[in-house]
């Protein structure tokens, strides 16, 4: 059976830069690999939209957003978290963790944020030292407005903006510098079309200064490792090397199709999917849907998990349920990785079948004619 990755990561990755990791391995201190880096480091910063500095850690995403927590934070240090799913829950986790005191924005899950709500909260503690949001929430499908978030920070010369963009990097629009984003943070298994195993951070000159006064103990994420060795293209520890290489294979590709043109393909898929969810009576759960992922409500007396796993037994088409509050009632399909118009159409059609089986009643093609629609006119 053929097997398809519809979750919102791991995703599938293209041949050519499966190809390319499947070389033979070389040493990462060796003038060859050294220049693999050199030109990877540059794509990122285009990848990224910023002159900034942009590190590569080997861990996952998750990696980072502690990176960005460890060298920004110190103990007794009040931040603000944007928390509206499972993934801004983390950061606010994170922060607790390493001593810093949470202040939490929570609009509620799939809603956008308030950001009077937040400017106020800013003007009333001007001790805040940082934001911390997620650009696409991953668990509910929302996408923030990060720009009108940057544009108030910058507002507060004592806070810095910290950026989870692991989900949404290269799949929706996210200028790093123009938006006055101090920290951003990724990872590879999404909209890069790599395997999971990477993450990346892009630092301004204003979170450097804070980096330096941070009193948080720290040692395999100290930023500072990571900026020294990256003067010389280098890392400060063994790097995941074929991941690497796999990383300047996708970024080529992406700088010769342009972002701009990534974009688009991607806000087509996800306007694709909603239409079709509308058309076989489903409702998306996000007041703010992004063109990352897109979470589908299910009808009631649906079990999601069942019909998830369903799919991935009898189709082989992993699409993702919900988490928390939302396992058993969504069904998430990611719009990024190596896919194409075809595969929306595949996986909406099987998702189609499937909720047939499970007993919804779905005229066959509904959705599939609704996503045409929008693919092809
Ligand atoms: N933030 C967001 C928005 C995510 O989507 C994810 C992964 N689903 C993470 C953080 C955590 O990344 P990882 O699982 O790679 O540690």
């Amino acid at each position: 059976m053929k097997k398809r990755l519809f979750t919102p990561g791991p995703i599938s990755v293209p041949e050519e830069v499966l190809l390319e990791m499947a070389k033979p391995i070389i040493h990462h201190r060796t003038p060859e690999f050294l220049a693999i880096a050199e030109e990877t480091f540059k794509s990122l910063k285009y990848f990224f939209q910023t002159e900034n500095d942009v590190l590569i850690l080997a861990s996952s995403g998750t990696g980072a957003m502690e990176a960005a927590v460890v060298n920004t934070i110190s103990p007794g240090d009040s931040a603000v978290v944007i928390s509206a799913g499972k993934f801004g829950e983390r950061f606010a986790e994170l922060v607790k963790t390493y001593g810093g005191n949470v202040i939490l924005h929570e609009p509620g899950w799939g809603n956008p944020a308030d950001i009077k709500l937040i400017e106020k909260t800013l003007n009333e503690n001007p001790s805040i030292k940082a934001v911390f949001a997620t650009l696409v929430e991953t668990s509910t499908g929302t996408i923030y407005d990060i720009e009108s978030i940057g544009n108030t920070v910058a507002r507060h010369p004592n806070a810095i903006f910290i950026v989870d963009a692991i989900s949404g990097l290269g799949a929706v629009p996210c200028y790093t510098d123009k938006w006055g984003i101090d920290i951003l943070v990724s990872g590879s298994q999404k909209a890069l079309s790599l395997p999971p195993g990477l993450a990346f951070v892009s630092v301004s000159p204003k979170a450097w200064k804070r980096i330096e006064d941070t009193k948080t103990p720290r040692y395999y994420y100290d930023l500072r490792k990571y900026r020294k060795a990256a003067t010389k293209f280098d890392f400060p520890y063994t790097m995941a090397v074929s991941l690497v290489i796999g990383l300047r294979k996708s970024l080529q590709i992406i700088q010769q199709e342009t972002l701009e043109v990534l974009w688009e393909r991607h806000r087509k898929r996800a306007e694709a999917v909603r239409n079709a969810a509308a058309a076989m009576g489903l409702s998306i759960f996000s007041r703010a849907p992004s063109d990352a992922v897109t979470a589908i409500l299910l009808p009631e007396g649906i079990d999601g998990e069942k019909l998830c796993s369903e799919m991935r037994k009898s189709f082989g088409m992993s699409v993702a349920g919900g988490q928390d509050a939302l396992r058993g009632k969504v069904v998430r399909i990611s719009h990024f990785g190596w896919q194409d118009e075809f595969d929306t159409i595949a996986v909406l059609s099987a998702l189609e079948v499937m909720l047939k089986r499970f007993g919804y009643p779905v005229n066959n093609g509904i959705g599939v004619k609704a996503a045409i629609s929008v693919l092809f006119g």
